[in-house]
């Protein structure tokens, strides 16, 4: 982009000190060694520029190449990361249901431990004596009222 415009500087320089181009190149002529020498320069700046604009397109392209193994590194890297979090997530659910599950154990065992008390203790075969005697009264009341009830002639 800076060629033209130095060319063209130059050619105009050219141009105001040796005239315009002559129609036909003569070696003696000192207008047309200037323009010579112009051209040979230009195609010096051309080449240049072409070779920068090759190095130039190597090193975008290296660039971009560069960047695109660095995206998927980042990528990989926060796959990683994300499987990472999920199975320490996982670890710390199972740990959490284990402890949840611990604790229902020794609930149920605590449980279990009351009602063998209750069952062995004497307040429970109070009660259970209480309960069976009372059954017994029920049951020789029952017979009682049998027995009254045929005695009185009614058949039920
Ligand atoms: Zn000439």
């Amino acid at each position: 982009m800076t060629t033209p415009d130095h060319a063209g500087l130059i050619a105009e320089a050219i141009t105001e000190h040796w005239g315009e181009r002559c129609p036909d190149y003569a070696g003696d002529c000192p207008t047309c060694q200037a323009w010579e020498q112009f051209d040979d320069l230009r195609s010096l700046l051309e080449s240049n520029a072409a070779l920068e604009r090759d190095e130039a397109r190597a090193i975008r392209s290296a660039y971009d190449d560069l960047l695109r193994a660095h995206s998927i590194l980042q990528s990989q890297h926060r796959e990683q990361q994300e499987r990472a979090n999920e199975n320490s997530r996982r670890a710390e659910a199972a740990e959490a249901e284990r402890d949840r599950l611990a604790e229902r154990v020794a609930e149920l065992e605590r449980e279990l431990e009351m009602w063998r008390e209750v069952k062995h203790s004497s307040h429970w075969k109070a009660r259970a004596e209480a309960a069976d005697a009372r059954v017994k009264e029920l049951e020789a009341e029952a017979a009682r009222r049998a027995l009254e009830a045929q005695g009185g002639g009614d058949g039920e």
